[in-house]
């Protein structure tokens, strides 16, 4: 049976817009926390104290930074925590003409992975990277961390401004 007729009343847009329907609007107060774990909170306090640091794992005999207190490989805990020096080397980099918001900009800025010396192969972390042209950067120029003054930091990546050629025009 096909219906034809539908119960109720259909809403108007000269009843909303008289408010004779009854309609509520709210701002959510969405708040999130999460803790950074053990690992990744070791991190952040020794990138505010200028330093780089892994976790060793002594069954693969690999350093893993970031840090993690599980060998994934070995499904064990790691073992021991080892400083790194704060020099790598860009594994893989951008060329961006879009800012942090998205915005175009003039002069490129950038951002890629480099990874840590003394670390195992292929363990780093995204960064950005400065005193650098798009005709000198290339993928396996040694760089070093410039770091934020020690007042200015916060806890945090950016406690690295960027990470900058090691050698002055050179690979
Ligand atoms: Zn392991």
């Amino acid at each position: 049976m096909k219906k034809v007729e539908w119960g109720g009343q259909e809403l108007s847009q000269q009843a909303i817009d008289r408010r004779a329907v009854t309609q509520t609007r709210f701002r959510p107060q969405a708040k999130y926390s999460w803790a950074a774990g053990q690992a990744i909170s070791r991190l952040l306090e020794e990138l505010q104290a200028g330093r780089l640091i892994g976790r060793r794992c002594r069954r693969c005999q690999r350093t893993l930074f970031p840090p993690r207190m599980f060998c994934e490989e070995c499904y064990r805990p790691t073992d021991e925590w080892v400083y790194l020096k704060d020099t790598g080397t860009i594994e893989t980099y951008s060329v961006s003409y879009l800012d942090r918001d998205a915005r175009r900009i003039t002069d490129p800025i950038f951002v890629g992975v480099v990874s840590v010396d003394g670390a195992s192969p292929g363990m780093g972390m995204m960064h950005y990277f400065g005193e650098v042209t798009k005709e000198s950067i290339h993928i396996g120029m040694k760089v070093r961390a410039v770091w934020k003054p020690p007042q200015d930091r916060t806890g945090s990546v950016l406690d690295i401004r960027y990470w900058k050629p090691l050698k002055e025009g050179g690979p």
